[in-house]
């Protein structure tokens, strides 16, 4: 029986991960099919605070790896796909078909950005292809970008990279935002904002080691047109990693994880941090913090249970 499994090795499940185990507990850190979650794809982390000269993701997780398991942390690559509750504690069916056994569990398991699903997509990925503006935006100084979606994330993301970029252009599917208005707005009125409406990436075009342009279909007429560009910028959402959990764990009305002001779920023992239920700020930084924060927790509800 494992005092307490972590869900995820990002940067929230890894601060979990420190904290218990440094609380003597001897966690169980369970690495799901994204190991390392969002950092793990990011190149330069440039706000990490205690990274004066930047850091890159993979290897800020590999370190935070390294320091949890300096305190005792078990790191294994496995993801669950089976959770059940046991009497009080919880089972975990792991995709190499072994159980575990946990008298607390906290979910790190993160959201996955969406992508568009196109084969080139995947070979210009953190070469000029990113998920995430406030990570790699500042990598774009001087140049010029497409931001494809038309949500809050696509208008937040646009105008932050007007910061960097000396033109953003969003790319829409549609010929209207679902974004709200005061976001919607703003981007409109910013100069350095255009935009393609009914379009879509057929394809992303490069010269085999970064991002040259796009091939963008136009969603009315059909004709297909190459655009320049030094950078792509995906924001058509994110899914977070609750699968496993639906119908067992309360969840919101997109799949995230639904926790209270002390990291709680609704099932007692088991908690939540990081990606997998923040919708609004998604940053290394918070992820640490929530993880943190979940670790305590379940340091005082295996406390509680002994009392
Ligand atoms: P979202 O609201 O789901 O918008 C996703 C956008 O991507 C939509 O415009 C959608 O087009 C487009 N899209 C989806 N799949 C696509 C595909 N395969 N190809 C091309 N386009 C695609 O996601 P979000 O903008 O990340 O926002 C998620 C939630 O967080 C929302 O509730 C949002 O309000 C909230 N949020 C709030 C703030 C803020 O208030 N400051 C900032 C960011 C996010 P269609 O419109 O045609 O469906």
């Amino acid at each position: 029986m494992e005092n307490v499994v972590i869900l995820g090795t990002g940067m929230a499940g890894l601060t979990a991960a420190v904290y218990t185990a440094r609380a003597s507990l001897s966690p169980l850190v369970l690495g799901g099919p994204e190991d390392g979650g969002q950092l793990g794809l990011t190149t330069d982390v440039e706000n990490f605070p205690g990274f004066p000269e930047g850091v890159q993701g993979p290897e800020l997780i590999a370190m935070a790896k390294k320091q949890a398991e300096r305190f005792g942390a078990r790191i294994k690559q496995a993801a669950a796909v089976r959770f059940e509750r046991k009497g009080n504690n919880f089972a975990l069916t792991l995709d190499d078909d072994s159980t575990i056994d946990a008298r607390a569990v906290i979910v790190a398991t993160g959201a996955s950005a969406r992508w568009l699903g196109i084969e080139s997509e995947k070979k210009y990925r953190g070469r000029g292809v990113t998920t995430c503006a406030t990570c790699d935006g500042a990598l774009f100084r001087g140049k010029e970008v497409v931001v494809v979606g038309g949500g809050d994330s696509a208008m937040e993301e646009s105008i932050f990279l007007t910061k960097f970029c000396t033109k953003v252009t969003i790319i829409h599917r549609r010929d209207a935002f679902r974004a709200s208005r005061i976001l919607r707005d703003r981007a409109l009125k910013n100069p350095r904002i255009k935009v393609r409406w009914n379009s879509v990436i057929e394809e992303v075009l490069g010269d085999g080691k970064k991002v040259t342009g796009v091939r963008l279909k136009d969603t009315k007429s059909g004709k297909a047109a190459d655009f320049k560009t030094d950078g792509v910028f995906l924001a058509i959402g994110h899914i977070p990693n609750t699968k496993i959990f639906e119908g067992i764990l309360k969840l919101d009305g997109n799949g995230y994880l639904k926790i209270d002001s002390r990291m709680r779920t609704n099932m007692p023992g088991v908690f939540g941090a990081g990606d997998v239920h923040d919708t609004v700020y998604r940053q290394a930084v918070t992820a640490a913090g929530a993880g943190c924060a979940a670790a305590i927790e379940a340091e005082k509800y295996l406390e509680s249970l002994e009392a």
